[in-house]
């Protein structure tokens, strides 16, 4: 509390991330949901090349090249796609731009009760009203409980986290067709990492309404430059510029704009980084499973878990940091039966298995 700072920063409840380890400290860093390895080798190529006398220059304000970049992947078209800081800042942006201000409205933003704890925090600094709605048995998402209700928008992650269930794309179809008039946000952090599904970024030609988030933190191994996306009708787009633009123009570097082009058009690493995750996730599955605990369903690059009847999830929490292995814990109503753990490289679930053992 400050006599200096306003209402609003003496009242805010601020999001808490996965904690960072010192420069030097040696952990095997199972914690915050990054990518195990490091991104394309074309992002070195682009590094290589750069002419730093370009620096003195602004950016492009939109990250042209990375609108163009997704665009190609995604079959849309530049004016489909938003650029920004990461995709937290992206989110923010959609929080400013999308969900209208308690005191205009009585209509709440709907999002799961269990999801990305980012969402109340937006909410509530933006002076949006949000109503969480409870999950059914095992994390599931009902879509009925997004359909025929009063409401100023919804925001879902698909996979959510930190569940890391996956919600079908006829799913989404049932809660955007139900909600027409008002903007429906899929926040696709983890899509990359689901077999089988369809990104929400199919339906954008379809729903006016539909607004598909993403991020290079995860898939692309980027989440140190900073680099997130929307995709959805031109007139979402251009809403999400008119915020940007009173807020930040230059949301992406010269550097960043580079690398994540960089890094989106090489189709073939990305693929192939997928599928390793992807991989070593089963092998974590079964291993877990086999050890007692229980877990849901991942799509995700990591797993949700609930340790066996021998260890609680919080001293277990507590034992593998002690052994230099982050891993998440929320201590909170509900959820703090389970653990969240990144999907590392194979020889860091080894590594995580071992210590795991040692504890039951
Ligand atoms: C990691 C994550 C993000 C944020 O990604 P950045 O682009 O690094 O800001 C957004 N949504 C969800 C659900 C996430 O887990």
């Amino acid at each position: 509390m400050s006599k200096y700072w306003n209402k609003k920063i003496n009242s805010a409840t601020p999001y808490v991330a996965g904690e960072q380890p010192k420069p030097g400290q040696k952990v095997i860093k199972l914690n915050t949901n990054e990518n195990p390895y490091p991104p394309s080798p074309r992002v070195r190529e682009v590094l290589a090349d750069f002419d730093i006398a370009d620096l003195r220059l602004y950016p492009n304000t939109g990250s042209d090249i990375v609108r163009d970049a997704v665009a190609k992947v995604y079959g849309l078209t530049r004016d489909n796609v938003f650029v920004g800081n990461g995709s937290d800042e992206v989110l923010a942006l959609c929080w400013q731009t999308f969900f209208e201000k308690e005191y205009n409205t009585g209509k709440a933003v709907l999002v799961p009760d269990i999801s990305y704890s980012f969402y109340p925090v937006f909410s509530s600094f933006y002076d949006v009203r949000c109503e969480c709605v409870p999950l059914r048995e095992g994390f599931y998402i009902d879509p009925e409980d997004y359909c025929g209700r009063e409401c100023c928008g919804i925001a879902i992650a698909n996979p959510n986290a930190p569940t890391a269930r996956l919600m079908p794309l006829d799913d989404i179809r049932k809660i955007l067709d139900a909600n027409p008039d008002v903007p429906v946000l899929i926040d696709e952090a983890y899509a990359d990492f689901a077999e089988g599904y369809t990104t929400a970024a199919s339906l954008i030609n379809e729903y006016k309404n539909l607004i598909v988030v993403m991020t290079l933190s995860k898939s692309y191994s980027l989440a140190g430059i900073r680099m997130g996306f929307a995709m959805g009708d031109p007139e979402l787009i251009t809403g999400l510029t008119m915020a940007r633009d009173s807020f930040n123009s230059y949301p992406g570097d010269r550097v960043a704009q580079k690398v994540a082009e960089a890094a989106l058009l090489d189709r073939e690493y990305w693929e192939e980084t997928c599928k390793k995750i992807i991989a070593t996730r089963k092998w974590t599955e079964s291993e877990l499973v086999k050890l007692g605990f229980i877990l849901t369903d991942s799509q995700a690059n990591f797993v949700w878990a609930k340790p066996p009847k021998q260890i609680d999830a919080q001293t277990l929490y507590n034992a593998l940091k002690s052994k230099g292995i982050l891993i998440r814990y929320f201590n909170k109503p509900v959820i703090c039966d389970y653990l969240r753990i990144t999907i590392g490289t194979d020889d860091e679930m080894a590594a995580l298995m071992d210590a795991i053992r040692e504890e039951l």
